[in-house]
Parts: C-alpha cells; structure tokens; sequence
C-alpha cells in the first residue's frame, strides 16, 4: 500500500474550523505528535477571505445558543461552555491579531482585513510544523484497527485520529461541497435536510421588475399558516426575483429551518406608526393632496415607484385616477397593503446564493465536551459540516471558531493522555 501520509492527527478541510482545529492540536501536542491539514482546494481558507466582505466578521458578543439552529442545544452550549467569545478572541490575540467590536456585538480584525486573520493562522502552522497539504481531496475514510486510512487525491493517508472539518454546501463558488456528510456517513452517521440560509429569499411578486435595486427600511417578518416566525427590522433591498438584506438573510434562517407549508414574507413599509396613526395620516393626505393624481399620494413617504407599487397591490389603478376620489374603504386597503406588504416564498435560493447549511450531520451523535463522535472512536468534527447555523452577524464563525478549537485540543489531548 502507497501511504504517502502517516500522522497522528489528520484534519480533513482547511477552512475555519480546520484552520483553528489545527492549530489547537499543534499547540496541545507541542511536539509529542504530528499533525497534517488537508484541502481540495488550491490554498486553505478561501471562503474565509469572502466573510464579512473581505473585513471577517470573526465573532459576535452575543454569541449565544439561542442564536442558532441545531438538533441538540445541549451540546452546543457544551461547545461554547468549552470555548466561548472570550476564549476565542485570547486565541487570536496569541496569534498576534486585534480586534474592534462594532454595531451588534460584530467583532472585526482592527485591520479590516480577513486577509490577516488567514496570515496568521497559517504563519502559527508553519511555526507549529503542521503542513497544509493543498489539492488534496479526501475521498474515502474507513477505520482500521490502529486508527483511520483515507483515500486521497494525493495517495492514501493513515491517521490516528481524524477531524472532519469539510464545511457545507453553502457559496460551492468558495469551496462549498457535500463530500464531508458522505465521509461522516460512511462512519456510521446521519444527515438531517440540508437548505441554503443567510441568503435572499425568492418571492413572487408583479411588482419587482419595478422595484429592483430599490432599498427600503421595514419590519420584514416570515410567516406560514399558523402566523409569524420570525420578524426583524432594517433596510430590504427588492431585487428581480428576490428580497435581501441583512434584514432577509435573518429571515432566511428562520425559514430554512421551518420544515414545511407555504411561506411568505410581510413588510410593514411603516414600523414607527400604528395602524391608526397610518390612517389619520392618509386621511390628511387625501385632503391635502386632492389636487394631485394617485400617482404621487405617497410620494415623499415612501421611494416613488415603492409608493406607487403599494397602491397597486391595493387595487388602486388606475393611478391617474384623482386622490380626492379615494373612499374610506380604499385609504384602509392602503393602509393593511403599508403594514402588511405579502410576498409569496417561491422557493429555494440557490446554494450559491447562501453564506451558510442550514442543517448537516446531527450534533447529538457528537459529545459537545470534546467534539469526538459518539459512534466512531478517534473521529471528531467541527464547524458547519456539523448540524449548527447561526444568525448574521459573526455567529457562523464563533461556531466553527468554538467547535474547531475544542475538536483540536481534545483530540491531541486524548493522543497524549
Ligand atoms: C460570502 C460569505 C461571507 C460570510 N461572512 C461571514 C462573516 O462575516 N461572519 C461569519 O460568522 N460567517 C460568515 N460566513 C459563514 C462562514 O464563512 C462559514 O460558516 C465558515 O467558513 C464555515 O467554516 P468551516 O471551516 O466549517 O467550512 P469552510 O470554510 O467551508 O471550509 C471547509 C473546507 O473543507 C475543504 N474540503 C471539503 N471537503 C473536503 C475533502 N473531502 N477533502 C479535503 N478538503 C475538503 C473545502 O475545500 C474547504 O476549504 C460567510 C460565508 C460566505 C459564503
């Protein structure tokens, strides 16, 4: 058998989780072991440089477990029990990196560069001697009595602990495949429903070929059937098929994680005043303004084509109608369409579109002290691979951040103990 690789730990996906798991391991090890970091991709850390628009929002300060989606909470909160925000930010910092916090609780590189927060992880592996084997995908895996041998594009690998770090199939134009599910399924584990998130979210509308481009502040809410899941308020941005904005994408996530029924996203176009209030005010207006066509009643309340297309959804066209012709029953109609715009959910986004999986291989078949599979003796995982998707804003990062360190230093930790 060609072995070109033979090493105690071998992490398999040299994103964030793999980066940090590691230089955990490294650092726990110090020097009794060694430890190799594996890639398909050219260099590591590719989708790592796109995150928070090449800045790196690298964490939140309120990173929490009600901040995600997971099928075990329990575990999770064993994970950031075991590294938390502090934690995390002390780990970068003995790596030479510093930090600002912005609005939210959104931790950044001072440097403003996720460029810096890749140099630094890669510098602490080169000084650790842990190689970063690029252009290496790692097809199979299967356990032997000594440990793990996996099949790789460069030859076959033996290990004696291995740390799944391969990432979901989230941004597949950064790196994003399914092949870590299939190597975890191939020892013995489950994958849940897999659904982009932290993405635009498709919505049917006549209106927005007119709107596109548009931005609008606006409570935006997600709901099914049975009423409202999730609601947040900010600025929505109309696109041609879509709805987006950072306001969306923590739609998006609430969404991927409603199992089934019809969706629909509702923006109230008028958070800051009642339904009464809205109503008075348009009375006024259609006093004021009833020497003006329907085209212009909203006009300097909302963008124009904005106003123009909630009269519409109204029914109120033609619009070259005159405002003083509008009744009671039209200036209510107005009113429910500004505080409760309906948009359809039209389907999926494409992966390509989404930050984050929602879904992945079950937490709970993972003890959430050390990361190490409950099922296979020796394997670890960590990062989105794993069933966890947080919100916008840092969370996703804090996640593989938590769960890559702790997988590293429990697996050299149990290696040398
Ligand atoms: C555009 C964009 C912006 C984002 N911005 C932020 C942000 O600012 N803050 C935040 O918290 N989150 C952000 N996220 C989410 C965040 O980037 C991910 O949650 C995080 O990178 C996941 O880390 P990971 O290590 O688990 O997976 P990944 O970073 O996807 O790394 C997985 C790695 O495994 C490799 N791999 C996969 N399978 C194999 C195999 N079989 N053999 C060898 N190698 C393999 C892949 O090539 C890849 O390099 C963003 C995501 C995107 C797409």
């Amino acid at each position: 058998m060609n072995i070109a690789y033979d090493i105690d730990i071998a992490v398999v996906g040299g994103g964030a989780a793999g980066l940090a798991a590691a230089v955990a391991a490294g650092r726990e090890l110090s020097g009794r072991g060694t430890v190799a970091l594996f890639d398909a991709q050219p260099r590591c850390g590719k989708k790592l440089l796109a995150t928070g628009n090449g800045r790196c929002n690298l964490t939140n300060r309120s990173a929490k477990p009600s901040c995600y989606h997971t099928d075990d909470v329990q575990a999770l909160s064993r994970v950031f029990s075991g590294v938390n925000v502090d934690d995390t930010l002390s780990f970068f910092e003995t790596l030479g990196l510093i930090c600002r916090e912005e609005d939210e609780g959104r931790i950044y590189p001072s440097c403003g560069q996720a460029s810096a927060v890749l140099d630094l992880l890669r510098l602490e592996l080169a000084r650790l001697h842990i190689p970063e084997v690029c252009g290496c995908r790692v097809e199979k895996i299967r356990r032997t009595e000594d440990g793990f041998l996996m099949s790789g594009s460069l030859g076959e690998i033996h290990a004696k602990s291995v740390i799944i770090t391969c990432g979901g199939k989230a941004a597949p134009n950064l790196g994003g495949v399914d092949w870590g599910y299939d190597l975890l399924r191939s020892l013995g584990h489950s994958v849940t429903g897999l659904n982009p998130s932290l993405c635009p979210i498709p919505v049917q509308s006549p209106h927005l070929s007119s709107l596109k481009g548009i931005r609008s502040h606006a409570r935006a809410s997600i709901r099914d059937e049975r009423g409202e899941i999730y609601a947040d308020s900010g600025e929505v941005q109309f696109g041609d098929k879509a709805l987006s904005g950072i306001v969306l994408f923590q739609l998006s996530s609430a969404a991927a994680n409603v199992r089934s029924g019809q969706l629909r996203v509702e923006l109230d176009m008028l958070p800051e005043r009642d339904k009464e209030e809205l109503i008075a005010m348009l009375n006024r207006r259609r006093v004021l303004l009833s020497h003006l066509t329907l085209e212009n009643f909203l006009t300097g309340v909302f963008n124009k084509r904005v106003g123009m297309c909630i009269l519409k959804e109204a029914g109120m066209t033609p619009l070259s109608r005159s405002v003083s012709e509008l009744s009671d029953s039209d200036i209510r109609r107005i009113s429910s369409v500004i505080k409760g715009w309906r948009f359809p959910v039209s389907g999926k986004a494409p992966w390509n579109s989404a930050q984050v999986t929602s879904g992945g291989v079950r937490l709970s078949e993972f003890d959430g002290l050390t990361m190490q599979s409950r099922r296979c003796k020796g394997l670890y995982a960590a990062g989105e691979v794993l069933n966890v998707d947080g919100i916008c804003g840092g969370f996703n990062l804090q996640w593989a951040w938590s769960s890559g360190i702790l997988a590293g230093r429990s697996c050299a930790h149990a290696l040398v103990h």
